[in-house]
């Protein structure tokens, strides 16, 4: 399962362990609107026939259509109009042959109809009517049961649920459905420089930027994310916070500490627990990796703390992670091709994740310039993006005008 710890891992073979390790969480009950978004976890059928009884498709007039089958513009056919149906009538009206009844769209046929004359061929009549066209039996009445029988599947288990379905479940009369519910995603930024915004960081002092990164991709990807904060480079107090926090996180995400330095606390903290797997991963930025289970196997991935490094690092493994726990197909980012509008190197054997601006060309395809330098600490150049552009491990240049591959950071539809 673990790769080989002594070479460098791909992305993909990270990706591979990473997925291995996520399984499922138990679906549960919500109300309609909080389970916009999420996969059904049930199969749903329809209690009730929709329409639920036969109506009107139109304003006009309920009429039997043998009683007017010789009306034309030219000798119109009369009718006593004996009254109104509305929509909201609590009880079936009936009426006998050679009359009709005025009706609007919705409102339950009468017994004895058997179709609906639209208001336009008639001369509107409200105590008769003179009607100027035949109908067919059955015509402008909407049926019940037509658009979905009673007992009728409605919805399977697995169905994304967008306002159309919403509206079904809705229409069906069901307020609560079961789903599989978005992952909680606790976010842990640790290191002992690190203030929380809001105060003006001192000499040696940065403000926390990641958990902001983080949770805000994680509510991006569909995640329930939450910040816990800051914790200092201190072993035990970090085995502490995450102690506490297990309990209620389906994943969660540390960013620093993941180097090589003197006090990359996070790496040796947990490499010791022997359930979390410290690797170099083949990326650029992202290289230090950490991933394991903690606890009654919560997932941990414990991310390099450069703000970069952590943002690719979230998009190439825990957004995927995210997708799968809310039991999505797609796990990815839909990627694009786009024609380089300047010259890019990477390095040998590694992807390169650069930050990129993505234009629409009036043509139709799309081009991509650089935004920034290469450097993993560069925020306000992050912030100027629009996409990363993926320049494969086997590729060390690319030319201007050539194709890359991009992938857009659209905000996703939660
Ligand atoms: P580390 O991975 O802990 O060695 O951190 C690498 C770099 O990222 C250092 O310059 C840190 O100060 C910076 N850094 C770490 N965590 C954060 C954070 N939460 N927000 C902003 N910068 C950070
Ligand atoms: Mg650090």
């Amino acid at each position: 399962m673990r790769p080989d710890a002594n070479r460098l891992r791909t992305v993909d073979e990270h990706l591979a362990f990473v997925l291995a390790g996520i399984g499922t969480i138990d679906p549960i009950e919500l109300t309609l609107l909080d389970a916009q978004g999420l996969l059904l976890a049930e199969n749903v059928r329809a209690d009730v026939p929709l329409p639920g009884y036969d109506n009107s498709a139109m304003d006009g007039y309920a009429v039997r259509a043998v009683d007017v089958r010789h009306a034309s513009p030219e000798q119109p056919v009369v009718l006593p109009v004996i009254g109104d149906v509305a929509a909201g009538a609590r009880s079936r009206s009936g009426m006998g042959p050679g009359l009709a009844m005025r009706i609007m769209t919705g409102a339950p046929i009468p017994a004895g109809a058997d179709a609906v004359v639209r208001l336009e061929e008639t001369d509107r009549g409200v105590a008769r009517v003179a009607i100027r066209r035949p109908v067919r039996s059955g015509e402008d009445i909407r049926r019940a049961g037509e658009d979905i029988a009673a007992g009728a599947p409605a919805l399977g288990a697995g169905a994304a649920l967008g306002p159309q379905q919403i509206a079904l479940l809705a229409a069906l009369g069901r307020d609560r459905v079961l789903v599989r519910p978005r992952p909680r995603v606790l976010v842990i930024s640790t290191g002992s420089e690190l203030i929380d915004v809001g105060a003006r960081p001192q000499f040696g002092e940065v403000t926390d930027a990641n958990s902001y990164l983080l949770t805000a991709s994680a509510r991006d990807a569909g995640a329930d994310a939450r910040r816990y904060g800051i914790v200092a480079d201190d072993h035990s107090a970090l085995l502490d916070v995450l102690e506490t926090q297990l309990l209620r996180a389906d994943i969660i995400v540390t960013t620093g500490g993941v180097s090589q330095g003197a006090f990359d606390v996070v790496k040796q903290a947990l490499s010791e627990l022997g359930t979390v797997d410290f690797a170099q991963v083949a990326m650029s930025p992202g290289k230090p990796q950490g991933f394991g289970h903690l606890g009654d196997r919560v997932p941990i991935f414990c991310l390099p703390g450069n703000p970069v490094s952590a943002l690719v690092s979230f998009e190439a493994f825990v957004r995927p992670a995210i997708r799968k726990l809310l039991g999505k197909r797609g796990l990815h980012r839909a990627t694009v091709q786009a024609v380089a509008l300047e010259r890019m190197d990477s390095p040998a054997g590694m992807r390169q994740y650069r930050r990129g601006v993505l234009h629409r060309e009036a043509s139709g395809g799309y081009s991509v310039s650089l935004s920034g330098g290469t450097g993993s600490h560069l925020v306000a150049s992050m912030a100027s993006s629009n996409c990363l552009i993926v320049i494969d491990e086997e590729m060390t240049e690319v030319v201007a005008g050539s194709r890359v591959t991009v992938i857009p950071l659209l905000l996703a539809n939660r």
